[in-house]
């Protein structure tokens, strides 16, 4: 602590602020606009564009060109049902000035919803554990909450220089032909697909034996299987190990002596907090790796000062960081402990067909119980009837045989997004496979299959 900071548990009686939130991206708004609605004083400091990786750099660019990558999708199918030349050609800046223009008036919508919360521009670190410089200015508080966030890993390997972010794409002024994607988890899957839909030759490499690590082993192999189908070199079970610049190409190196050329290297090698620049020594807040460690209420071991989001070692999706930083105000400003379930977070990856999942993957179902059981099965849309091109897609529940409660859903088909979350609230009551064999659905849909499984 400084000579003239203040102890973490003495509270400024004339305090600038109730709460001062450090960023603005998906929980940190989250956390503001509550306390702000409780009447409390906010503030929130933030060093870049309102909105945080979701708005800027996340969901939403990923999902826009993933819909503008769809269209050759659609494309290729409509000639199959009778459209005559149905082709068109894809224009990278066109489509990126629409995304511009789009996360633009997103940001200025969060920008106008913030009534009285004050927005304070400029990096915020620590001076004691209720004061914070942020910028030029000093600002004094009862509660700070950390949602700072996180930014990608980058492997320290000779020419990482010239290899770019998921960041970096949406910033490109032209699409090169060629790209190289380290990175195997849903970012890079999901962009691998994208940018080969748009005519780009794409080598996707991981480490692992499979993409999508944290997935069900159908589902890796499924995935492997659509990308491999698309066009895409899948190399798994090698690491990047240098990148050399050539005369008009990048020239990678991986660890098992293979070289790879492309225009381009992403690197979607996981993600790491945004904690460096936050003087966390000066408040003695404990993190591990290059994450805060926060209890079950986003709380960190200094009692005024909570972490949520991506910045924290718990699920890194947007709805999480909004539901922690609810729970963290909730139990900041009220007399009980509000705290977060991650039972039956959904998640899922935006590729073609997409692929969903909820509860448990079926490795980690047997890990946990005695017995368990397996349904799985495969099925063609109908929509891909009259197609040139088959569109398998699957559906794998996992099961406790001895009450026949569902403890996992896992699906790759069309709109598998939807239909997992849908399941959700039903699945966190218990929702047995006989139930579910038992519903009457849609007829001809996709969600009907998971109810004749
Ligand atoms: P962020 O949204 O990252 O916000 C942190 C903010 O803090 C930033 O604005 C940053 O500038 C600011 N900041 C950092 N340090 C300081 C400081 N010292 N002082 C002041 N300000 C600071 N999630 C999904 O649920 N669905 C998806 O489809 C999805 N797709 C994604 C695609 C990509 C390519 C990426 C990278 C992420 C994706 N995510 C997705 C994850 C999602 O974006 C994050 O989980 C979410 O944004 C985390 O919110 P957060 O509040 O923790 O941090």
């Amino acid at each position: 602590m400084s000579a003239n900071s203040m102890p973490a548990d003495s509270v400024p009686a004339n305090r600038d602020y109730d709460l001062v939130v450090i960023g603005a991206g998906s929980g940190g708004l989250a956390a503001a606009k509550q306390a702000a609605k409780q009447g409390k004083r906010v503030a929130i400091a933030e060093k870049e564009a309102i909105g945080g990786t979701c708005v800027n750099r996340g969901c939403i660019p990923t999902k826009l060109m993933i819909y503008a990558a769809d269209f050759a999708k659609q494309q290729s199918l409509a000639s199959d049902y009778g459209w005559v030349n149905p082709e068109g050609l894809f224009d990278w800046p066109t489509f990126k000035q629409a995304m511009d223009d789009h996360i633009q008036s997103l940001r200025q919508t969060q920008s106008d919803h913030l009534g009285d919360i004050d927005i304070l521009r400029g990096q915020a670190e620590f001076v004691d554990a209720h004061t914070l410089r942020i910028g030029e200015q000093t600002v004094t508080t009862e509660y700070v909450l950390i949602a700072v966030g996180a930014r990608p890993k980058m492997p320290d390997i000779p020419g990482i220089k010239h290899a770019l972010t998921s960041r970096d794409i949406f910033r490109l002024e032209t699409l090169p032909d060629s790209f190289l994607i380290a990175g195997g988890g849903y970012i890079g899957v999901e962009f691998s697909q994208v940018l080969r839909s748009f005519g780009c030759r794409v080598t996707l490499v991981d480490s692992s034996s499979q993409v999508l690590d944290r997935f069900d082993k159908d589902i890796q192999e499924r995935v492997k299987q659509i990308l491999v189908d698309d066009g895409i070199k899948v190399i798994d079970g090698a690491r990047l190990e240098e990148i050399a610049k050539g005369t008009d190409t990048l020239v990678a190196t991986l660890d098992d002596g293979q070289t790879i050329k492309a225009k381009q290297i992403l690197c979607a090698l996981g993600r790491t907090g945004n904690i460096d620049t936050l003087n966390l020594e000066a408040v003695a807040v404990a993190t591990e790796k290059d994450k805060i460690v926060v209890d079950d209420q986003g709380r960190t071991n200094t009692p005024n000062i909570f972490a949520v989001g991506d910045c924290t070692d718990k699920m890194l999706l947007t709805p999480v960081a909004r539901a922690e930083a609810l729970a963290a105000v909730e139990t900041m400003f009220s007399d009980h402990d509000a705290q977060v379930s991650y039972r039956w977070v959904p998640s899922a990856v935006f590729m073609h067909p997409e692929v969903a999942m909820v509860g448990l993957t079926e490795r980690a179902a047997r890990e946990q119980y005695n017995q368990i059981e397996v349904h799985c099965d495969t099925f063609s849309p109908l929509k891909y009837a009259l197609a040139s091109e088959s569109l398998e897609s699957l559906i794998k529940l996992v099961v406790d045989p001895s009450t026949q409660n569902i403890l996992g859903v896992h699906l790759v088909a069309p709109r598998a997004a939807d239909l997992v979350q849908a399941l959700v609230p039903a699945l966190k009551k218990g929702l047995t496979v006989t139930e579910l064999e038992q519903t009457i659905g849609i007829h001809p849909s996709v969600g009907e299959e998971i109810f004749a499984l």
